[in-house]
Formats: C-alpha cells, sequence, structure tokens
C-alpha cells in the first residue's frame, strides 16, 4: 500500500489513514491511494465497513496549495480532479465513515461529503472558505452540501466561508455525530453501529432541494449578504449559481454545470488575485539572509509603555496568546482609561458569545496595570507605544535601557519615526526592531517588522516568531520615513486632498475609492484615526519638507479648526451621536475658499482620474520602495496593503494591481502627471521604467528573484 494511506483492519473495519503530513492535503498520489485503498476494503470479505480518518493532527485540511497554484496559472486544467475519487467512495457497497478531527475543509470537506456517515470530535471545524480564494467549492460541494444541510445553509456556509464547530455541524446535518475519547475507537464504534444498515448516499438525499418558494428566498439573502461582507466579490455570487443547479438540476447535471462555473472563477482576475494575496502572505515569513530555524530569544513576559489606542490593543494580542503584559503609563487618568477600553472590547467580544467570561476574566489578570517600571527587569520584550515624538521615544529607549535585563527585545511602535535615532538611545542597538503594530492592535492582522542598521539576526527572527505567536502577518521592512505602508499611504493620500483643492469634494473622493473596493475612503480613515494624529507626524516631520514643493493645506485647517476626526464629531465629516457620518457644508466652505487662496478654478473630477491619481501615486511609490530594497517583494507590499490598509483582496495589493492594469499604462500617466504636476511629486520610479519598457511586471520580478 502507498505510503500516503495506510491500512488495517480492526475487527471487521478497515481503517484506512491518510498519511500526507503536516495537514493530510489531497496533495499528488494521496486521491488515487485513497481510491485503491477504498476498493480493496470493498473486495476484502473480512471488512464490514470503512473508516477513513487524518493521521497526525487533523483530517484533510484541504487540497494542496502548491497544486492549487498550478491550477490558477492554468486554469484551463480546471485544477487536480477529485471526482473518480468521490465516486468511488459513494459508491462503496459497504459503509464508509469519515471520522475527523483538526479540520475537514474545501476539498477535505468534499471528501467527507461524499462518505456515508461523517463522526467528529467536539473541536473539529469543518466549512467551505473557497470564497476566500475567489472560487467555489469545485469537486461536488456545491452539489452535496445543500443536500446535507439544505439550501439556505449551504448559501450560507459558501457566502461567508465561515468554519462550523462539530456541534453546530450536527446541527446543521454535516456531521451524523459528535463523539468524544479517542476520534478511531468511537468511529469504529460507529461503524460497527451502522455496518449492517443499507448504505445512503448524499447524491441521492434530494428531499430537502424543491422548495422554490425557499430556495429563491435563500438565494435572495445569500446574494444580498455576499453583497455586504464581500461586496465587488463573483465568487460567492457563483457558490449561489451553482447550488441553484443542484436544485434544478439531476446530480450529474450539476457537478457538470458546477465544473464549468468553477473553471470560469479559477481563471477570473479576482481568483487570480486572490490566490496571489494567500501566497503571498504565506511567502512574507521568509525573510532574506534569515534562517527558518534562526535562533531566537524566548518571549514570556512582555512590557508596554503607554496605554493608549496601541499600547492597549497591543496588550489585548499579547495576552490573547498567552504572554503576560507589564503596562505602564504616566498617569493614572490615562491608565484607568487603557483599561477601561479593554474591558469593554472584552465585554463586547463576551456578550458576543465570541469569548467565555472564565476567559476574559483569565486575560484581565495577565494584564498587570501599573505607573512603575516594577518586573520591567524581568521583561523578554519592551514595546514601546507612547506619543509619537522623537524626543519622547529617545527618553524612553534611555530609561528602558537602564533597567530591561541584557537580553530584552527592544521595540518601538512608532508609525513614521526612524528607528536606528531610537535605538542609538541605547548601548545594545542589535535589540532594538520596529514593531509596527495597526489600530486596533487586537484585530488587525499586520505587523511591520522594521529592521534597523544595526538589528541583529536574532532579535530579527525574535520579532518574526513575536509576530507568528500573536497570530499576526509580520512582514520585514526597512526603516525609512512612514516604512512601506504609510510612505505609500502619505501619497496616496497627498493625492487625496490635492484632488480636494483641485475640485472634488472628500465624499466624491471616498465613494470613488469605496467603489474600487477600499475597505473605507481616505477621508474616512483620517477621521477615524484622527486628524491630530496625522497633523503630529508632520509636525515631526517638517524638516524633511522640500522648499517650493505643493503640500495639501486643508488639513492644517481642520486640525486648526480643531475638526480632528470622529473623536470630536467633526473632521472631513460631521458625524451625529452614532459617529454616522455625513458631508459637512462647514467643509465644503473651506475646500472652496482654500482653492480659490490656492489659485485654482475649481473643476469637475472625474472618477477616472480619483483612480489614477490615488493608487498610481501609491504604486510609483511602492516601485521606489522596491528599487531601494524597503520591502524584498513586491508581493510582501500587497500583504501589507490587504492586511492593513483595506485594500481588496480581490484586486491582489496594490502592485499586483499595478501590473493588472499594466505597467505600460501606468508608467504612461505617470509620465503624463509628471509634466502637469511637477517631477518632485511625480517622478517615475525607475524601477518602473525599467519594467513598462521590458513590458514585465512586479510579480516576474518578484519570481526571477524571490529572495
Ligand atoms: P495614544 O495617545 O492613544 O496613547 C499614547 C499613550 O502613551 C498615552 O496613554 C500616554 O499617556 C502614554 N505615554 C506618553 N508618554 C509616556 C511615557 N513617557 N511613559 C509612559 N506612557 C506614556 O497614542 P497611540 O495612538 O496609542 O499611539 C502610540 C504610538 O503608536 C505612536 O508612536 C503612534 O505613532 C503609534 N501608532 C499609532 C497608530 C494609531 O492608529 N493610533 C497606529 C500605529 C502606530
Amino acid at each position: 500500500m502507498s505510503e500516503l494511506v495506510a491500512v488495517s483492519l480492526e475487527d471487521g473495519i478497515a481503517v484506512i489513514t491518510v498519511q500526507n503530513p503536516p495537514v493530510n492535503a489531497l496533495g499528488p498520489g494521496v486521491p488515487k491511494a485513497l481510491l485503491d485503498a477504498v476498493a480493496a476494503a470493498e473486495r476484502d470479505a473480512a471488512v464490514q465497513a470503512l473508516v477513513i480518518i487524518g493521521g497526525g493532527k487533523t483530517f484533510i485540511a484541504g487540497a494542496d496549495i502548491n497544486e492549487l497554484l498550478a491550477a490558477a496559472k492554468n486554469p484551463e486544467s480546471g485544477g487536480p480532479d477529485i471526482h473518480p475519487l468521490l465516486a468511488r467512495v459513494e459508491d462503496c457497497f459497504k459503509p464508509v465513515v469519515m471520522a475527523i478531527h483538526g479540520t475537514a475543509l474545501g476539498g477535505g470537506l468534499e471528501l467527507a461529503m461524499a462518505g456515508h456517515y461523517r463522526v467528529a470530535v467536539a473541536d473539529a471545524l469543518l466549512g467551505a472558505p473557497e470564497s476566500n480564494l475567489g472560487i467555489i467549492p469545485g469537486a461536488e460541494g456545491t452539489q452535496r452540501l445543500p443536500r446535507l444541510v439544505g439550501v439556505a445553509n449551504a448559501v450560507d456556509l459558501c457566502v461567508s466561508g465561515h468554519l462550523v464547530k462539530a456541534g453546530e455541524a450536527k446541527d446543521l446535518g454535516l456531521i451524523d455525530r459528535v463523539v468524544e475519547g479517542d476520534l478511531l475507537t468511537a468511529a469504529c464504534a460507529f461503524a460497527r453501529e451502522i455496518a449492517d444498515a443499507p448504505v445512503s448516499k448524499t447524491r441521492h438525499r434530494n428531499g430537502g432541494l424543491n422548495n422554490v418558494e425557499a430556495n429563491e428566498t435563500a438565494f435572495a439573502a445569500g446574494r444580498e449578504q455576499a453583497r455586504k461582507i464581500r461586496p465587488h466579490q463573483t465568487a460567492p455570487l457563483h457558490a449561489i449559481d451553482a447550488i441553484e443547479a443542484a436544485t434544478k438540476l439531476p446530480f450529474e447535471e450539476g457537478c457538470k454545470r458546477e465544473r464549468e462555473i468553477a473553471k470560469l472563477c479559477l481563471a477570473s482576475p479576482q481568483a487570480q488575485a486572490m490566490i496571489h494575496v494567500f501566497f503571498a502572505e504565506r511567502g512574507v515569513s521568509k525573510v532574506p539572509g534569515l534562517a527558518k530555524d534562526a535562533p531566537t530569544y524566548p518571549i514570556r513576559t512582555v512590557g508596554i509603555i503607554g496605554a493608549g489606542t496601541m499600547g492597549g490593543g497591543i496588550a489585548m494580542a499579547c495576552v490573547n496568546a498567552g504572554l503576560s503584559v507589564l503596562l505602564k503609563d504616566t498617569s493614572q487618568e490615562a491608565l484607568d482609561r487603557g483599561i477601561a477600553t479593554i474591558t469593554k472590547n472584552y465585554n463586547r467580544s463576551v456578550q458576543r458569545g465570541r469569548t467565555p467570561q472564565a476567559v476574559m476574566d483569565q486575560r484581565m489578570a495577565m494584564i498587570h496595570a501599573q505607573l512603575s517600571y516594577d518586573g520591567f527587569e524581568d521583561a523578554d520584550l519592551i514595546i514601546e507605544a507612547a506619543f509619537e515624538s522623537m524626543e519622547v521615544k529617545k527618553a524612553l529607549f534611555t530609561d528602558i535601557e537602564k533597567i530591561a535585563k541584557p537580553d530584552c527585545v527592544l521595540a518601538t511602535n512608532t508609525s513614521t519615526l526612524d528607528i536606528d535615532a531610537i535605538a542609538a538611545m541605547t548601548s545594545r542597538p542589535g535589540m532594538v526592531v520596529g514593531l509596527h503594530f495597526f489600530s486596533p492592535a487586537n484585530v488587525m492582522r499586520l505587523v511591520e517588522i522594521v529592521r534597523g542598521k544595526e538589528t541583529s539576526q536574532k532579535t530579527l527572527a525574535t520579532a518574526v516568531a513575536v509576530a507568528k505567536t500573536l497570530k499576526k502577518i509580520g512582514v520585514v521592512v526597512g526603516n525609512a520615513y512612514g516604512f512601506v505602508g504609510n510612505r505609500m499611504m502619505f501619497a496616496y493620500m497627498r493625492e487625496a486632498q490635492f484632488l480636494v483643492e483641485e475640485g472634488a469634494l472628500p465624499e466624491q473622493v471616498d465613494k470613488a475609492l469605496t467603489d474600487f473596493g477600499m475597505a473605507m475612503g481616505i477621508f474616512a480613515v483620517d477621521d477615524l484615526g484622527g486628524i491630530d494624529l496625522l497633523y503630529r507626524v508632520r509636525q515631526e516631520t517638517k524638516h524633511l519638507d522640500k522648499p517650493g514643493v505643493r503640500k495639501p493645506v486643508v488639513h492644517d485647517r481642520l486640525y486648526e479648526s480643531g475638526r480632528w476626526g470622529q473623536k470630536r464629531n467633526a473632521g472631513w465629516y460631521k458625524y451625529d451621536d452614532k459617529l454616522k457620518p455625513s458631508p459637512d457644508p462647514f467643509v465644503r466652505e473651506l475646500v472652496e475658499k482654500t482653492s480659490t487662496e490656492l489659485g485654482f478654478s475649481r473643476r469637475a473630477i472625474s472618477n477616472e482620474e480619483i483612480i489614477e491619481r490615488c493608487f498610481y501615486a501609491m504604486v510609483n511609490e511602492g516601485a521606489k520602495i522596491l528599487d531601494e530594497g524597503l520591502a524584498y517583494r513586491a508581493a510582501d507590499i500587497d500583504v501589507i496593503y490587504t492586511t492593513g490598509y483595506g485594500f481588496p483582496t480581490w484586486r491582489g495589493g496594490p502592485m499586483w494591481f499595478g501590473d493588472a492594469v499594466g505597467l505600460q499604462k501606468v508608467y504612461a500617466r505617470i509620465c503624463a502627471f509628471e509634466k502637469q504636476f511637477g517631477p518632485d511629486l511625480w517622478a517615475p520610479a525607475p524601477l518602473l521604467k525599467r519594467l513598462a519598457e521590458n513590458g514585465s511586471t512586479f510579480a516576474a520580478r518578484d519570481e526571477k528573484d524571490p529572495k
């Protein structure tokens, strides 16, 4: 028997164990090995029933990701074909029991559904998350799922991509029993119970498919849900079409229709972009020059300085990951405010049923709020999250250097300031690194790991490991003003403001941006983050301004008039008590007055111009960043933007978007903007020029030099 599958006979039950670590993916050879094992067990007179189980930590977690990549590159192939295996399992005349632990996702769930019965341990997770990749369950999943859980639930599972635990899966009808104790023992006992019952094939369970009225309601609700939670995305709508086929066509024809839709999806630019992001997220942990198993400092206790917006969020992220936290601020008032916010956040999670009260209590107990540095001498990692001021940070690093133990990693959460200048305040700059979290830090997945010129390999490896521990995506970037994400955002923000000064209104720009797919418009983001925040950043970096170069003006005026965003119920928008924004006549007047003062006669600005100026400025800055070596790969920038800045994954990130538009076109437009607005703002990045002239792409550059 193949090494990928082991078979044993346990008192009349053939136990077929998939052995394809780490996640038993349906990789090359696995479907065939399984098929052969099922056929052999069916022939074996000593076998009364079959149990299929995953070896190691999980059932079959899904398709093989390398095969997925190959399929995305060659969508015509339709991807790996597991249909013969599914038919073989379902047609087996002896009962086949799927024994599930860990996860059964995508292709794993599709295989499980072809079995005659499914049992699972309580913490097993099942789901059809294909929408996250811009594709649909393409191995008969859209045909079997509604037969097991009903049309409305199938629609919901495919659209949301949510994973369900065994208990819920049982309630839905996706599995037959939640088992306790040893899974294999329980699955074999179950198999013996049902060994003599006639097998029931999922594909024959048509009973719940025929309620036309209920189905129509479910499809309409699903399309509405898709528009809400996955705006602009086509895959969830395609999944609904495929489920609709299940309700209208016999099984085989439904499967045929599903295959056509699946191929179409796989070839779509959205799937290509989302699969790119999927791989890019996994690629960021490959840090050039850093061995995968590079030694790290062990991190158990984290000292956090500053209990404000960021310090509080970082504290939550740490205790959520089991690290203990010392949270320091300068006044009792600031500390109380910080703890009140953390408590409110956890309370909300408890009320929504996401966190048990006992877990909340345990996590709160792991946060030690304090005004002194007591205990910081034992901290393994100190993260500074005080005000964005070089003076404050320099003073703090001078202080903590005296307290921290020699092997304590010293990190700053600065969004813009020079890590090297901060590190220079200590006698151990090798221990200093930037850990740039995003707000809210307990939720946002991105951490930019800023490598200073002295940051040691071990410190960097530790930072990468910490990001992983916190279940975040850590992207290593170089030390330059704004690092990668904010530096590109400043260019994007700059153009958005210029457009307003030339004739657009904030709400028009924001609408064009959200229509493009951004999670929020840039002005809404600015109001959320605080206009005062960006203002303060600008004050800190005034010395970097080039004289004579145009700078946005309205932002300063908003700050000066006390319109600091949501916290003041007024910024680029005005806000009601529930923080619902609406256009503000004050801002309109301010904008129009500013335009006149600046000598612009306001003109109609097209959405196309908004998109081109905002995003091409971003792409151009990204290309400069790559040329300067501040990001290793264009894909890293894409991850920063999709995980930290609300850039739509279905567009693959800004650099992938540039490739999709065509770099020749992007370059030509940037050259035109350079003529119109001057080289200080729009000189094309040399890398962009080179790639455009060679008919190449950022993705090709990544592939040629994956670092
Ligand atoms: P904040 O004003 O909400 O909190 C700062 C906290 O630090 C305050 O509670 C303040 O009392 C405390 N503090 C100031 N000086 C201190 C000192 N010497 N010792 C101890 N505590 C001190 O600010 P924030 O938004 O949390 O930002 C903190 C840092 O994180 C800044 O460097 C900022 O640029 C960065 N950052 C902010 C965001 C964001 O969206 N807010 C995102 C990424 C990074």
